[in-house]
């Protein structure tokens, strides 16, 4: 009788025990953790803008100079499995917060459909939100506040257009 094919890293190693070409690939290149964020000094709260760091590349939502990040952007906080645990702010779309929840990755995601497109398609990137931060003046950003992302519909891949002709005018 055949093997089943064997689990995924995924599924069978916790974050901790990922090997770092494991841990990069786990990064489903959504941009929405490059998004500038405010808090409340009073209560702490984050809010969301969709202006993205000035490294962000708006077409790729990956990150134009990685290995060079936090020369460039003291800021820009790297993401290891205890901030994965501690950071409220990673969306629940996220790869290593839904690996570290124990939920499996979903269809958009890089390593289940084998191409870097589905996270666009799927509209879970920033690609078609977000506008870069350079060039906003600092008292400007509250009013690129935007709500929570809200991912109804993005467990399932969408069904095949389903079309008939409306007739044609000639
Ligand atoms: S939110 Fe998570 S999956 Fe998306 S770019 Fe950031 S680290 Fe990668
Ligand atoms: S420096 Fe790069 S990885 Fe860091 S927040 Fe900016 S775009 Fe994202």
């Amino acid at each position: 009788m055949p093997s089943k094919d064997p689990l995924p890293f995924w599924r069978t190693k916790s974050l901790d025990d990922m090997s770092s070409s494991e841990w990069e690939q786990l990064c489903d290149g959504c941009g929405r953790c490059c998004l500038v964020k405010l808090e409340d000094e009073d209560t702490g709260d984050i809010y969301l803008t969709r202006l993205a760091c000035g490294l962000l590349d708006l077409k790729t939502c990956r990150c134009r100079d990685y290995a060079a990040r936090h020369e460039k952007m003291p800021d820009c906080i790297s993401i290891t499995p205890e901030k994965v645990r501690t950071l409220g702010w990673l969306p629940p779309t996220c790869g290593y917060r839904r690996v570290e929840e124990g939920k499996d990755l979903l269809w958009w995601h890089p390593l289940i459909s084998g191409t870097p497109d589905t996270v666009h398609e799927a509209g879970i990137s920033v690609r078609k939100l977000a506008r870069t931060e350079v060039g906003i003046k600092p008292g400007w950003i509250p009013h690129y506040i935007i709500d929570d992302f809200v991912d109804d519909g993005v467990e399932a891949p969408p069904a095949p257009a389903r079309k008939k002709r409306a007739g044609s005018k000639r």
